[in-house]
């Protein structure tokens, strides 16, 4: 929530009980949604919700490393007695001695030992908990490892895997890796290259226009202006033609205000209305409709940018 907002304030509204409404509801719904989704659903989120597994599948292939169980050095699994030779050395019962501490470390409450499975989030936590038990027991780590599936069917008839480094660097890891790499930088730059404010104008329609007593014709807006910058800063508003040209004897009026600067705070977006004022007789009172802009500058920043809008004269 302080990410959205200026956080040092929102830190005090709440520890003065002052903070707006939206506020307490945004913390209510966040902590409830927590409770439910840390305390009661757990790894239901990451089966049924997560979008990340699929993602992930669809990403694979038979060379991708993954947690996997060798289940030709593991089974048959059971207790193993004292003298019993276990594949490992040479025996025909597996080195599984099915103790489960695979399973109960696992987050996601699942059996490795059952395959490749959709809900594995590859957090290894059961290769760690299977070497330690290996080593317990005398035997060679690796029996739940990270491996390939293209390995597993060389490993089974007795070959050798082809080292790890083969499977991370290949061509289609190496086009993923440009493709995020891309999307990334392409983010950063977008970043780097964001405007400092952001400005929005809505008409006020209701009237469309006002006489003035000395004939002129007057149309107000509604401007809404973000200051995306860290520290307070002015703002000066001015009023072009379509073509960027001054609009001859028009006057720009910020309400409340003795001069054409808004000063927004930082982080926050400030609501202004504005009045411009087309003098009697000239070519903006006298069109219905004209096409103009409404500029703003960043006075400290140097930077300009305009929204178009209308002004709406007499029409005759
Ligand atoms: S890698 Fe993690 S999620 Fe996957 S089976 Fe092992 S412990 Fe469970
Ligand atoms: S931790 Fe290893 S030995 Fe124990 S049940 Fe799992 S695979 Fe078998």
């Amino acid at each position: 929530m302080f990410y959205f907002t200026d956080a040092p304030t929102l830190l005090r509204d709440l520890v003065t009980l002052n903070a707006h409404p939206v506020a307490w509801s945004t913390i209510a719904i966040m902590t409830a949604t927590t409770l439910v989704f840390g305390g009661f659903m757990r790894e239901q989120v990451c089966i049924y919700m997560c979008p990340w597994p699929r993602i992930q599948a669809a990403m694979m292939d038979e060379s991708t490393l993954t947690v996997a169980y060798r289940d030709w050095r593991g089974e048959e699994r059971g207790k193993i007695h004292k003298g019993e030779l276990t594949r490992s050395d040479g025996g025909t019962k597996g080195d599984c001695i099915d103790c489960m501490a695979c399973v109960n470390v696992c987050p996601m409450g699942i059996d490795i030992r059952d395959g490749q499975q959709l809900e594995c989030i590859t957090c290894a936590l059961c290769i760690d908990a299977c070497d330690e038990v290996m080593a317990r027991i005398g035997k060679p780590r690796g029996l739940i490892d990270y491996m390939a599936l293209s390995d597993e069917t060389v490993e089974r008839a007795g070959g050798r895997a082809r080292p790890i480094i083969s499977h991370i660097l290949r061509p289609r890891t190496l086009v993923y890796f440009a493709l995020w790499s891309g999307f990334g930088v392409g983010l950063l730059v977008l970043l780097l290259m964001r405007s400092p404010f952001d400005l929005n104008v809505t008409p006020v329609r209701n009237p469309q226009f006002v006489t003035m007593s000395d004939g002129s014709i007057r149309n107000a807006y509604e401007i809404r202006l973000r200051n995306k910058d860290g520290s307070d800063q002015p703002f000066a508003i001015t009023a072009t033609d379509g073509a960027g040209q001054p609009i001859p004897g028009a006057e720009l009026v910020l309400e409340g205000h003795s001069d054409n600067t808004l000063t927004v705070p930082a982080d926050a977006t400030q609501m202004q209305r504005i009045y411009l004022t087309a003098p009697a007789g000239s070519a903006l009172a006298q069109q219905g409709r004209t096409d103009i802009d409404l500029w703003v500058e960043g006075q400290g920043q140097g930077i300009r940018t305009s929204v178009g809008t209308v002004f709406h004269g007499k029409g005759m």
